[in-house]
């Protein structure tokens, strides 16, 4: 029987400062197995590397988010290239452009997605890519560093099915999450409904974008079984070949063994 893989959470947020290990106690009866915990900012770095030295089922992937760029030096961007060695890290992430928030400036932004992403292909490593109203530079940058030799996920996918199917055509995979379950989601149900199941994996963001009936609430992987079912519905699909098929998928996103 299938485990759900969780691709996307930051459990080194101060939100599960109290409650981390009860969280954790409670994977088995939800029945999610493994989990990738993403880093953001710098700080988080070191935080993701321990939480996925502590615990078996985690791994973790580091890089320096958008809106979090303007700390960042070419000196900073060599000591991460150097902990990407470790065997729990599994990609380069999260990268990407957010104009959204649009801070730092934009040209900043897009320098130090294009170096994380070369760093990424230099890794050998898949990247977790975060890119919020910046469809067009996102794909633009991509296409400029071929990453479909890198390959990876777009994380939160929040664009229209056309756009997905170019980013499935690049061999990547559509991470989706708590935001199916929204009412009020229709392009993401569209996007669940026509791509591939091949080409979509499960994540939360947690401790962000619970799905309903938490929705606003503080979000953890225990609520998955709620994504899996709204895209099981939506596919007219099993849950538990829901739950197997993007295990499969997590598993060929971050080359692992299951
Ligand atoms: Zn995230």
């Amino acid at each position: 029987m299938g485990m759900i893989f969780e691709t996307h959470a930051h459990y080194n947020d101060e939100a599960f400062r109290d409650d981390l290990d009860s969280i954790f106690a409670r994977f088995p009866e939800k029945r999610i197995g493994r989990v990738v915990n993403i880093a953001s900012d710098l700080d988080s770095i070191g935080e993701c590397l321990d939480l996925a030295h502590r615990y078996p089922f985690m791994y973790c992937a580091l890089g320096i988010h958008p809106s979090d760029s303007a700390p960042l030096t070419d000196e900073l961007l060599e000591e991460i290239r150097g902990k990407l060695s470790d065997p729990r890290v599994v990609a380069v992430g999260e990268i990407g452009l957010d104009y959204y928030w649009d801070t730092p400036d934009r040209e900043i932004q897009k320098h130090w997605f294009e170096e994380q992403l070369e760093m990424a292909r230099q890794a050998d490593l898949p990247v977790v890519i975060h890119s919020r109203e910046a469809a067009q530079d996102t794909m633009r940058l991509m296409q400029d560093h071929r990453a479909e030799e890198i390959g990876g996920v777009v994380h939160c996918y929040s664009y229209s099915l056309e756009l997905a199917k170019e980013f499935v055509k690049m061999g990547f995979f559509i991470g989706i999450g708590g935001v199916v379950t929204f009412k009020n989601a229709r392009k993401l149900k569209e996007v669940a409904a026509g791509i591939p199941i091949d080409h979509i994996v499960l994540e939360t963001d947690s401790p962000y974008l619970a799905p309903v009936p938490f929705r606003g609430k503080r979000n953890s992987s225990l609520y998955l079984p709620y994504v899996v079912d709204a895209i099981a519905q939506i596919k007219g699909m099993d849950p538990e070949e829901v739950i197997s098929r993007t295990e499969e998928n997590a598993e060929r996103l971050y080359r692992l063994r299951s």
